[in-house]
């Protein structure tokens, strides 16, 4: 799925679990017109939570509420755990390979962490929705993507 499907899909999704809104009349529109004022300038109302314009607040909702967000810390260093070994040996110590890392040059670290970070973005293995603050798995976002529309 490329990133302009996925959010076209997440905007279909968004659709479906919310209700349009008059809120001049503070009425229920499901057929995208108000029966009292006969206006079409609808708010999603999501049942729960509230109403308000456009629809990338409810996605953004959605996904909290039932994926998980990438946890950047754990995923790089079983990258580089993969990558350098679990342990490593210094002189006689077979030492943690993540933990001298991060003691010998922790600014390399974390430098190393955001590029391997851009690096997931650009390969299209994480999006996000929020300019960075929280990331998720395409493949997370997929698999909810196919469970949600499927059951429509
Ligand atoms: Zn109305």
């Amino acid at each position: 799925m490329c990133l302009k499907e996925i959010n076209k899909k997440l905007e279909k999704i968004a659709f479906n679990k919310t209700i349009p809104f008059c809120y001049s009349c503070y009425n229920e529109a499901p057929t995208g017109t108000c029966k009292t004022c006969h206006s079409d300038d609808l708010m999603r109302l999501l049942p729960e939570y509230g109403c308000e314009y456009g629809t990338d607040w409810v996605i953004e909702n959605i996904l909290e509420e039932n994926l998980e967000t990438v946890d950047i810390t754990e995923s790089f260093e079983q990258m580089i755990e993969d990558c350098y070994g679990e342990t490593t040996k210094v002189g006689f110590l077979e030492l943690l390979t993540v933990e001298v890392m991060k003691d010998q040059d922790p600014i390399a670290w974390d430098i190393a962490k955001s590029e391997y970070m851009d690096g997931l973005e650009q390969d299209n293995q994480v999006i996000t929705f929020d300019n960075g603050s929280n990331y998720y798995w395409i493949h997370d976002l997929e698999s909810f993507i196919e469970d949600n529309l499927e059951a429509v």
